[in-house]
C-alpha cells in the first residue's frame, strides 16, 4: 500500500513541477493541479518534458533503440522545412498582464510556438489550414485568426511584424486557393476523424485534466480536450519514428522519445492495451515509412530538394527521378502527371520497388539536374523560402518547357534520336537515356525488330532493369516544349478534370469494414458536401468554412453505386479510399445521387480510362492485377462493373476490354488474388488493400453467378449456351449416347433435384463424373431445367408461333417459318436451341443402341421444351421437325457435319480405349500433370484446350504452384513412358492435346527442369556444321509374330543431317567424307528425322551398354511402327545427339529465344480474344 501512496505523492509533485516548466500556458493555466512552486527541479531532468539538454539520459537510451536513425534527433524538426522562425511575444493569458516570450515556427502545415528554440515539443500548434486570416492590431502586434479563436503576438519591430504577417498570409492564401496541393496525408486540424487510428481521453502525468490524445498515421497528437481537437488547435504532436512504448503498470504506459517521456494512464487495462497497440503500430508505420527515404537519402545529392534545396526532401517525381520537398511537390502536382508523377517517399510505399529505389540512387538529383538544370540563371533559381508563385514559374520553365536543360546533340532529328535510344537502353547509360527521352526520343518507337519492337523490350532483353524502369515511368510523359508555357492559363491545367459539384448529402461515420447490414436513416447525418479542385469536403452545414472532413480524389480507389433501397435512404453510394476507409452517402433523390456519382467518378478516374464512365456502372475503381505470361509485376488497371460485364483498362493498353463474367471458365479466390479464367487468358486481380478488394470480390462473384431463372441469366459458355445445358449435354455425349432409353427413362428424383440445385448455384464448379453421376439422372436434370425455365426455351412471346408453324403443310414454307422464328429468338435462346437439337440429332444417330429415334425423342422433349402437359401434339411435332431437318433449318454445312462425325467417332474410340490417363469430364479433357515427379502431392489437374501448347501447360503448372522461374532454368513438359523407362521433353510449341490422346496407360506428363538444356544450347550455338555423325550402339526391337527377337547392341555409324538419320554398318566406307562419296555408299537404314520420336532412356531390362541412351519410335506412312535403341559412350555425346535431333526436328528453334517474345505473342492472342467480344448494348 505504501508503494501506491508514494507513487501518488510522486505523481502529484511531478505534475505540479512539470506544469510550470512546459505547459503552464495561457488559457490552459487554470487547468493545472497546483500553481508552480518549483524550486526543486531535481526530478525534472529525469522525467524531463521539454528540452533535449534536460533529458540527456533519455536521449541516449532512445537513440540506441532505433539503430539506423542516427539523424533521429533532429529528424522531427526538419522533416518539414521551416519557412519562418523567430522570437515573438505571445499575448498574456486571462488575468495576467505579462507578455510571454515564445519561439515561433512556421512550416507548410503548422504555426507552432515553443518555450525556447531548443524545444522539440510545442506548447501550441495551429494548423495553417484553420487560419482564416492575419490582422495587424498596432504596436507591432498582429492577430492570427482561426474560426474559433484568435492568437495575438507582438514582434520586436514593425518590420518584423510585417514580415510575419506577409509570410503567414501568403501561406494561408496558398492553402486556400490551391486545395489541390494539400498533399499532407491527414490534417487533424480540421477534425479529420477519418484518418485517425485511435483517439480519446488519456491522463498524462503533469496535467490535471485528461488530454484528448489522437493517434493518426505516424504521429500522436495531444489536445487539451475533444473540442480543441475538433477545432484543430492542439498542444503538440509527437513524431513516432523516435518513439518507443513501454508498459508501466496496469493502466499506465510510457511513450518515450529522445526528448521526453510521456507517461499516460488509461481508464482500464483493456483501454491501455488498445492505446499501446495503436502507438506501437504508429511507430511501425513511422519506421517503415522512413525506410525508402533512408535508402534514397543514402546518396548525398538526394538529401536536398532537387528544385529548391530544402533539406530532407521526402517527395519525389518518379518519372523525372528527382527527390523534392513537400512544397515543390505541391507545385509539381500542378504540372500534371504527363509532366511529373509525384509520389511520397514515405506514404506511397507500393511504388517503391527495388528497381525504382536503385534508379533513384543511380540517377537521382545529381544526374537529373546535370540535365534539367544545366543552365539555370541565378536570377531564376528558387530556394527554401521561395513562394508558391516563384516555385511554380521555375518548375514550369524547368520541366514543362525544358528551358534549362542540356540539349542532346541529336535534338530535332527524330529518327536519329529514336535510333540512339534503342541503342542506349541496352547499355547501363541512364544519363544518356534521360537526355534522349527528354530531348524528344520516343519511348514507344519501333525498333525495327519485330521480336523486340520498342526500347522497353530491348532494355528487357538486354537485362537492363533500370532502363526499363525509367522507360516505363516515362511511357506517357510529355516532352518539354518551350512554347508550352506561353499561356498562363494552359500551364496550370491539371490532367484530372476539375469537376465542381455541391449539395446536401446524408453521411454515416466512415467505416473500416464492408457494410453488410442495412443502415437506417438515423445513422446518417446531414452534411453540406462540395466537390472542388479534386477535393470532396463535407461540412456541418453550408455556412461552415471548415470542413468536418475531406476526401482527396487521388485517394479514392473505388466508387460504388448501391442498388436502390439498400439502406434507409433510397439511393446511396460508397467511396473507398486508399487508407482502407469506406464512406457511405445517401439521399432520397436518385437523380441527384446519380449526378454525384458521375461527378466523383469523373474526377478520380484516370483520364486514359475515361471511357469507363460511359457505362452505367455499379462499381468503378482501380485495382492491381497480373496477367499474361509475366506474373512478376503487378500492374494497375481501371475497372468498371456493369451487370455481368467487367470493363477494364489494362496498364499497357489504351482501349477498353470487356470480361464477360457469366462466361468465365473459372472464378476463384486464391490467396490474395481473385482468379478469373477465360478461354485463353487468366487474370489475377490482387487484393492490394483489403476493404475495396473484398467489395470487388463479392460483386464479381455475384455478377458471375446465375442471377435468375431465364436462359440469359445463367452462367454461359463462350458460345452463349448456359453452362448447365452444356455440362449435361456433354456428359450425355460422353457417357450416354448408347444408353438404352436415354432421356425417356427417369432418373432418381432426389438425385436430379440435388444435381439441378448444385448446377444452379454454380454450374462452373460442377464436374459431372462417370460413376458418380448416372446418365439418367443427368438427362433428367437437363429436362427439368428446361421445363422449369422462366421464359421457356422458345420464349412466351413466340411459343404459339412455333406451334402454329408445326401445322403448316407446305414443307418449304414450314422450314422458312422455323428459320424466321429462330432468328427472332434472343441470342442465348437461339444458341441453346441449336446446341440441344444438335445433341438430339446425335442421340438419334445411335437409336439402334439407345432405342431413341427422332420420334421418341420428340415425344419426350416436346412437352418439356414447350412446357405443356403433352396434350398438344404440335409441341412434339416442332421438336421432331427440328431434329429431322436439323441440317437445313440450322444451315449446317458439310464441313461442320464432318467435324461432328469425327468428334463422335473420337468419343466412341476414347470410350472403348477407356483407360487412358487423360480422363474426360464433360467435354473438357482434364489431364493429370505432375510437378517434378510422379507422386500424389505433385498432382495437378489441368484442363487442356485444343490449342494449348507445352509451354503454356508448363507455365500454367508453375503458375498454379507459384513457382518463379529464374534465368537459365529450362522448365519443360515431359512425356514419361514408364514401361519403356524413357522420357521425352515436349517442344515448347507442341500441342498437348494430341499427345494426351496418344498417351498409353503407362505414360504421364510431368513438368520439370530440363537440366541439360543449357549445355545443349551452348553446343548448338558453337558447332560448325548442322550435321552430326559418329558411332553409337544400335539395337532393334523386332516384333515378329509377337516374338521379341533381338540381337543385342551393335556398333553403327550414324549421320544426322537436316532431314535424315542414316545408319551405316561400316565406318571405313565413309573415310573420305565427300558428299558425293557419302551418297554413293548406301546406308543400311535411313529415316526421315521428322517422323522419329526420340525419348531419353532405355529400359534396363535390355541391358544397355551405358546409361546414356535413347529409345526411338518410328512410324512410316503405312502406320507401321518400329522401335529401336541407341546408346552413347558419354553423357556429352548423348547430349549432342539429342540436341541435334531437337534442332533438326524443330527447324533450329529449340528453345524460345526470349521470354518477351512469348509474351508478345500471348498478348496478341489475348487482345484478339478480347476483340471477339462485343460490348453488351
Ligand atoms: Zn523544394
Amino acid at each position: 500500500m505504501s508503494d501506491k501512496d508514494d507513487a501518488e505523492t510522486m505523481r502529484g509533485r511531478l505534475r505540479s513541477e512539470r506544469v510550470n516548466s512546459l505547459f503552464s500556458e495561457d488559457e490552459l493555466i487554470e487547468d493545472y493541479y497546483d500553481q508552480p512552486a518549483a524550486n526543486d527541479s531535481s526530478c525534472w531532468n529525469d522525467y524531463g518534458l521539454s528540452t533535449l539538454q534536460s533529458s540527456g539520459t533519455v536521449s541516449s537510451r532512445s537513440s540506441s533503440m532505433h539503430s539506423g536513425s542516427t539523424e533521429g534527433l533532429d529528424a522531427p524538426a526538419q522533416l518539414l522545412p521551416i519557412i519562418k522562425a523567430g522570437w515573438l511575444d505571445k499575448n498574456p493569458p486571462q488575468g495576467s498582464y505579462i507578455y510571454q516570450k515564445r519561439w515561433v515556427k512556421l512550416d507548410a502545415d503548422y504555426l507552432r510556438y515553443f518555450d525556447s528554440e531548443k524545444d522539440t515539443y510545442s506548447k501550441r500548434f495551429i494548423p495553417v489550414t484553420s487560419i482564416a486570416r492575419v490582422a495587424s492590431i498596432g504596436d507591432q502586434k498582429f492577430e492570427v485568426i482561426t474560426n474559433n479563436r484568435t492568437f495575438a503576438f507582438r514582434a520586436e519591430s514593425d518590420a518584423d511584424r510585417n514580415e510575419w504577417m506577409r509570410t503567414l498570409q501568403q501561406m494561408v492564401d496558398e492553402r486556400k486557393f490551391k486545395g489541390l496541393n494539400r498533399i499532407s496525408l491527414f490534417q487533424p486540424p480540421t477534425g479529420a476523424l477519418d484518418s485517425v487510428d485511435k483517439c480519446g481521453l488519456l491522463e498524462l502525468r503533469g496535467f490535471k485534466n485528461k488530454l484528448y490524445v489522437v493517434v493518426a498515421g505516424d504521429k500522436v497528437f495531444l489536445y487539451k480536450n475533444a473540442e480543441d481537437y475538433r477545432q484543430g488547435i492542439g498542444i503538440t504532436y509527437i513524431e513516432m519514428n523516435v518513439g518507443n512504448v513501454k508498459d508501466v503498470d496496469r493502466r499506465g504506459f510510457d511513450l518515450t522519445t529522445p526528448y521526453r517521456i510521456f507517461s499516460f494512464s488509461a481508464d482500464s487495462d483493456q483501454e491501455k492495451d488498445e492505446w499501446v497497440e495503436a502507438m506501437q503500430q504508429s511507430i511501425a508505420e513511422a519506421l517503415s515509412n522512413s525506410e525508402v527515404a533512408e535508402k534514397i537519402w543514402s546518396v548525398e545529392a538526394n538529401r536536398l530538394c532537387a528544385d529548391c534545396g530544402s533539406p530532407k526532401p521526402d517527395w519525389a517525381s518518379v518519372n523525372l527521378c528527382v527527390v523534392i520537398c513537400k512544397r515543390c511537390a505541391g507545385e509539381h502536382r500542378g504540372l500534371g502527371p504527363s509532366i511529373t508523377k509525384v509520389r511520397s517517399l514515405k506514404m506511397d510505399r507500393k511504388v517503391w520497388t527495388e528497381e525504382l529505389i536503385e534508379l533513384f540512387c543511380q540517377v537521382g538529383n545529381c544526374v537529373a539536374n546535370q540535365f534539367w538544370a544545366a543552365n539555370v540563371p541565378p536570377s531564376e533559381a528558387i530556394h527554401v523560402a521561395s513562394g508558391s508563385q516563384e516555385r511554380r514559374r521555375f518548375l514550369i520553365a524547368k520541366y514543362k518547357e525544358g528551358k534549362y536543360r542540356r540539349y542532346h546533340p541529336l535534338f530535332g532529328n527524330q529518327e536519329e534520336l529514336n535510333k540512339a535510344l534503342c541503342a542506349t537502353v541496352t547499355t547501363s547509360d541512364l544519363a544518356e537515356t534521360q537526355s534522349l527521352v527528354f530531348c524528344g526520343a520516343e519511348v514507344s518507337c519501333f525498333s525495327g525488330d519485330p521480336d523486340f519492337p520498342n526500347p522497353i523490350a530491348l532494355a528487357e532483353q538486354a537485362g537492363q532493369k533500370l532502363q526499363m524502369e525509367f522507360l516505363l515511368h516515362n511511357k506517357s510523359s510529355e516532352i518539354p516544349r518551350v512554347e508550352a508555357g506561353n499561356s498562363e492559363e494552359k500551364q496550370y491545367s491539371v490532367i484530372l478534370p476539375s469537376v465542381t459539384h455541391n449539395g446536401f448529402l446524408f453521411k454515416t461515420p466512415s467505416m473500416a469494414k464492408l457494410v453488410h447490414e442495412r443502415k437506417s436513416r438515423e445513422e446518417f447525418s446531414r452534411r453540406w458536401c462540395t466537390l472542388n479542385d479534386s477535393i470532396f469536403s463535407y461540412y456541418e452545414n453550408d455556412r461552415n468554412a471548415v470542413p468536418n472532413g475531406e476526401i482527396k480524389m487521388e485517394e479514392i480507389v473505388c466508387l460504388v453505386n448501391n442498388p436502390p433501397d439498400t439502406h434507409g435512404y433510397e439511393s446511396t453510394f460508397e467511396i473507398y479510399i486508399e487508407s482502407e476507409r469506406l464512406y457511405l452517402f445517401g439521399l432520397e433523390n436518385p437523380e441527384a445521387i446519380r449526378k454525384w456519382v458521375k461527378s466523383i467518378a469523373k474526377s478520380f478516374i484516370h483520364p486514359r480510362a475515361d471511357e469507363l464512365l460511359s457505362h452505367d456502372f455499379e462499381r468503378i475503381g482501380r485495382l492491381q492485377y497480373k496477367g499474361g505470361l509475366n506474373l512478376a509485376r503487378a500492374k494497375e488497371g481501371w475497372f468498371a462493373l456493369t451487370q455481368s460485364v467487367l470493363y477494364a483498362f489494362f496498364e499497357d493498353s489504351d482501349k477498353e476490354e470487356a470480361v464477360h463474367l457469366k462466361k468465365l471458365q473459372e472464378l476463384s479466390v486464391q490467396g490474395d488474388s481473385l482468379v478469373l479464367v477465360e478461354r485463353r487468358r487468366t487474370l489475377y486481380i490482387q487484393g492490394e488493400r483489403k476493404l475495396d478488394f473484398l467489395g470487388w470480390v463479392a460483386a464479381i462473384q455475384k455478377a458471375a453467378g446465375s442471377s435468375g431463372d431465364t436462359l440469359s441469366e445463367q452462367q454461359l459458355t463462350e458460345s452463349d449456351i448456359p453452362v448447365i445445358v452444356d455440362r449435361c449435354i456433354d456428359y450425355i455425349t460422353q457417357c450416354g449416347l448408347t444408353s438404352e432409353g436415354i432421356y425417356r427413362k427417369s432418373g432418381q428424383n432426389s438425385k436430379t433435384t440435388s444435381l439441378l440445385e448444385m448446377l444452379r448455384k454454380d454450374a462452373r464448379r460442377v464436374r459431372l463424373k462417370e460413376g458418380e453421376h448416372q446418365v439418367d439422372d443427368v438427362s433428367n436434370t437437363l429436362k427439368r431445367f428446361f421445363r422449369d425455365l422462366g421464359d421457356g426455351l422458345f420464349t412466351k412471346e413466340f411459343c404459339q408461333d412455333w406451334l402454329k408453324a408445326a401445322a403448316i403443310d407446305n414443307e418449304e414454307e414450314k422450314i422458312g417459318q422455323y428459320r424466321q422464328l429462330l432468328s427472332s429468338l434472343p441470342v442465348v435462346n437461339r444458341a441453346t436451341v441449336k446446341a440441344l437439337i444438335n445433341h438430339l440429332y446425335r442421340v438419334q444417330y445411335f437409336s439402334e443402341m439407345n432405342q431413341m429415334n427422332t420420334h421418341n425423342l420428340a415425344i419426350v422433349f416436346g412437352p418439356t421444351l414447350f412446357q405443356t402437359d403433352g396434350k398438344d401434339y404440335k409441341a412434339g411435332r416442332v421438336v421432331e421437325d427440328l431434329i429431322s431437318r436439323y441440317v437445313v433449318i440450322f444451315s449446317v454445312d458439310e464441313q461442320e457435319m464432318r467435324k461432328q462425325q469425327d468428334e463422335i467417332t473420337a468419343i466412341i474410340k476414347m470410350r472403348i480405349a477407356g483407360s487412358s490417363s487423360g480422363t474426360q469430364q464433360a467435354g473438357d479433357f482434364i489431364c493429370t500433370v505432375y510437378l517434378e515427379e510422379k507422386k500424389t502431392e505433385a498432382e495437378q489437374h489441368v484442363k487442356i484446350p485444343a490449342t494449348m501448347t507445352a509451354e503454356e501447360l508448363t507455365f500454367e503448372i508453375l503458375e498454379r504452384r507459384k513457382i518463379d522461374t529464374k534465368e537459365k532454368e529450362y522448365w519443360s513438359c515431359f512425356e514419361v513412358n514408364e514401361r519403356e523407362e524413357a522420357e521425352r521433353p515436349l517442344h515448347y510449341s507442341e500441342k498437348v492435346l494430341p499427345i494426351l490422346h496418344g498417351l498409353g496407360t503407362d505414360s504421364y506428363l510431368v513438368v520439370k527442369k530440363q537440366l541439360s538444356m543449357e549445355n545443349m544450347l551452348i553446343y548448338l550455338a558453337s558447332r560448325v556444321s548442322d550435321s552430326k555423325h559418329g558411332m553409337m550402339k544400335f539395337r532393334e526391337e523386332r516384333n515378329l509374330l509377337g516374338l521379341g527377337l533381338s540381337t543385342g547392341f551393335h556398333d553403327r555409324y550414324f549421320i544426322l543431317n537436316n532431314s535424315c538419320l542414316r545408319l551405316y554398318k561400316e565406318v571405313r566406307s565413309l573415310k573420305q567424307r565427300m558428299p558425293a562419296v557419302e551418297n554413293s555408299h548406301r546406308p543400311e537404314k535411313e529415316w526421315p528425322v521428322k517422323n522419329l520420336k526420340v525419348y531419353l532412356g532405355i529400359k534396363k531390362k535390355l541391358r544397355p551398354p551405358s546409361c546414356w541412351g535413347f529409345t526411338v519410335f518410328y512410324e512410316n506412312e503405312k502406320h507401321e511402327k518400329q522401335q529401336w535403341y541407341l546408346c552413347c559412350d558419354t553423357q556429352m555425346e548423348l547430349r549432342e545427339w539429342f540436341a541435334s535431333f531437337l534442332y533438326v526436328q524443330n527447324g533450329g528453334n529449340v528453345w524460345p529465344s526470349e521470354s518477351s517474345k512469348v509474351r508478345a505473342s500471348r498478348t496478341q492472342q489475348d487482345s484478339s480474344f478480347f476483340e471477339t467480344y462485343e460490348p453488351e448494348t
